[in-house]
């Protein structure tokens, strides 16, 4: 083929797309297997988001509405903040994408740590950009390391707090001294993906920041506490001046009608969010409390997933865990070769998971 690919692209990995549940299940030849690789919500989507949903559905010939009016009026209402300083997005993806796209020139650095989420990579790359990840400190981010990484070519740093994969978060003070040290024109971003799920008493809310210097975005989204990630929405927080220069790069009809009207009713679902809570510290306990029983090194989380010390190579483990229908997260990808990573699920999928475990370690300890 003749045609030309910029190296950024030609070098670029893409994100490891997991199969469909039922491809894996033909392969395997299982059947009623269980997911708990994604960090889902358990309890599935919030019902009131599914009723708004089905009310919704004769409505779709029309294009969405392209502001997102109602849901960042409400949002705006929940948060305190004004509405010209969020931006909807497909899925908080979309932000991180945005954000990347509209301050990232091709050479420009974007500061992160590793292990974190991939997509802040992906995307960097996707423009030319150059990503500088730095190693984390007893799995949490390394914020006196980030710091000593500015250069004057530095544009964003993305800090996933809680992390992803780690589960851990930034404590209130380490925060505070790092951001003295940030440039005034670097971004920093705090991914909150799964803040519903934390101690806020003990960690940092970028809310808190908004319209200091140097700028915050806070990235949130409604895959997660609200169960909604099939549907592909998020939003960012921001100083509207910000906000303002993602909304011209932003497509005019980036978050499809279906998402709007569904985060709008799950934002009121206040039983459903406090029974997914419940769900996931119950759970955690129950793993937690199982697991060291077995002896596995757990690390603790503020999230809905931990990872666990397997003392195998992670794939192996993955692999046996899936003949047994069981899906997991092998953390070979994020260089973390005998971990994996699991999502609190329902009890019973939890208890399915420890069975299924037991069997497997028992069966890697005979092998040798
Ligand atoms: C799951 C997750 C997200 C959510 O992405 P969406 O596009 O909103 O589904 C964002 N950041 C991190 C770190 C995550 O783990």
């Amino acid at each position: 083929m003749g045609i030309r690919v910029p190296d950024n692209i030609a070098t670029l990995k893409p994100y490891p797309p997991g199969k469909p549940l039922e491809e894996l299940e033909r392969e395997y030849g299982i059947s009623d297997s269980i997911k708990l690789a994604s960090n889902e919500n358990p309890l599935g989507p919030s019902p009131m988001a599914l009723e708004a949903i089905h009310k919704y559905l004769k409505n779709l010939g029309r294009y969405p509405d392209g502001s997102g009016f109602y849901l960042r009026e409400r949002l705006s209402q929940r948060l305190g903040v004004d509405e010209s300083s969020i931006v909807l997005g497909n899925g908080s993806n979309e932000i991180i994408d945005l954000v990347i796209r509209t301050f990232v020139q091709p050479g420009d650095e974007v500061l992160m740590s590793e292990p974190t989420f991939l997509v802040y990579r992906l995307m960097t790359q996707a423009v030319g950009g150059r990503p500088v990840q730095v190693g984390q400190k007893s799995f949490a981010h390394d914020l006196e390391a980030i710091a000593d990484a500015f250069t004057p070519r530095t544009r964003i740093v993305f800090l996933d707090n809680p992390n992803n994969p780690s589960g851990s978060v930034i404590n209130r003070k380490d925060f505070e001294n790092f951001r003295g040290r940030v440039p005034e024109d670097v971004l920093i971003v705090l991914d909150e993906a799964y803040m519903e799920f934390a101690d806020t008493e003990q960690t940092v809310v970028g809310l808190e920041y908004l319209n200091l210097s140097p700028p915050v975005v806070s990235l949130r989204t409604f895959s997660k506490a609200y169960g909604l990630a099939g549907l592909r929405i998020g939003y960012g927080v921001m100083p509207s001046e910000v906000a303002g220069y993602l909304n011209r790069v932003r497509q005019p009809f980036n978050v499809n009608s279906l998402a709007q009207v569904a985060a709008l009713a799950a934002l009121d679902d206040e039983p459903f969010l406090q029974e997914t809570q419940k769900v996931v510290r119950e759970g955690l306990a129950f793993l937690y409390r199982e697991l060291a029983e077995m002896k596995l090194r757990t690390l603790p989380t503020q999230t809905n997933f931990f990872l666990i010390e397997v003392g195998y190579e992670a794939r192996k483990v993955y692999e046996a865990m899936l003949r047994r229908g069981v899906i997991i997260r092998a953390m070979n990808s994020y260089g973390l070769d005998n971990y994996i990573r699991i999502s609190v699920g329902r009890p019973e999928e939890n208890q399915r998971f420890l069975n299924a475990l037991k069997e497997v370690m028992k069966e890697l300890k005979e092998d040798g």
